[in-house]
């Protein structure tokens, strides 16, 4: 029997609270749903009894992996991440204000390169993938020019729902959503990140300058860890959330114009090709050939 994603999350859900309580690691064993036991109480019996009802050895082990911060499965702690964050959150307005679903981010977990935009616009909204509209095709370009495909970076957002009418996403926003843009970051650990435009470049290195002076040169980013309100089972002892591997990390952050500001400004091309170029150089790429 395949794990589906609610039984995965509604798993993860129980072990994060049995880690809360500090049990744990769990494995399989027979526990009837009357059997006592003085130490753990009536509640969690039933709870273990729950998990052992429903899944194997091998699945409860595959979903502890996810979501213990153990190995380097990526795919895994990016989905523990999207599972946290819920198909339905509403931590911030955003949810209550027409968006249709949450644009977790796509690509490479293994990505060297990472892009940051702004947040989804309307066809990113209706097909819960990042800059998939005209602004995306001018970002794949972008990204073909550098001599790679988009299947080889990860791209993401500052903020995963849609704001109405393509507005700037506020502070409370982005505040909201920027903890699970550091645990992704955390996860992926790029060489380096593009961020895509003054939104994503002020709100990723806390600054308030303008795009000219934040272009022409890279910055360290080291992502800012979570505090432990994300939700009942995302926090760990150390501050964390559950998928960190606690490793210290950090890349270098390069910005450069976004691309429906290129759209708008194709004159601006040029300019952001030498942030690309930049961008190339530090991580050993050659334009492709001309056909
Ligand atoms: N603009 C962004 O900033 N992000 C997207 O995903 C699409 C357009």
């Amino acid at each position: 029997m395949a794990l589906d994603s609610t039984r995965k999350s509604a798993i993860r859900e129980r072990l994060g609270f049995y880690r809360e309580l500090g049990i744990g690691p769990l494995y399989r064993r027979e526990v009837s749903a009357d059997s006592s036991s003085p130490d753990l109480g009536e509640e969690l019996v039933e709870l273990v009894a729950a998990v052992s009802d429903v899944v194997s050895e091998e699945q409860e082990q595959a979903a502890q992996e996810a979501y213990l911060p153990t190995g380097d499965n990526r795919k895994a702690r990016l989905q523990a991440i999207l599972d946290d964050i819920g198909p339905n959150c509403q931590r911030c307005k955003l949810a209550k204000q027409g968006r249709k679903q949450i644009v977790f981010g796509t690509g490479d977990p293994n990505a060297e390169l990472m892009f940051v935009g702004e947040g989804p616009g309307a066809d990113e909204d209706e097909q819960g993938l990042p800059f998939v509209g005209r602004a995306g095709q001018l970002l794949n370009n972008m990204i073909t020019a550098m001599g790679l495909k988009r299947e080889q970076v990860y791209i993401a957002n500052i903020v995963k729902c849609r704001p109405p009418g393509n507005r700037t996403p506020e502070r409370d926003e982005c505040e909201t959503c920027s903890p699970f843009l550091m645990r992704q970051i955390r996860v992926i650990r790029p060489k380096i990140i593009v961020a895509l435009g003054a939104t994503a470049a002020k709100n990723l290195l806390a600054v308030n300058d303008s795009m000219a002076a934040l272009r022409g040169r890279f910055y360290d980013f080291s992502p800012k860890r979570s505090t432990p309100t994300l939700s009942s089972a995302a926090a760990d002892d150390k501050g964390g959330a559950p998928e960190d591997s606690g490793e210290p990390f950090d890349c270098k952050l390069a910005v450069t114009y976004h691309p429906a500001f290129l759209l708008r400004d194709p004159r601006q091309k040029g300019e952001a090709w030498k942030d690309l170029q930049m961008v190339m150089k530090f991580l050993g790429l050659n334009a492709p050939e001309k056909k």
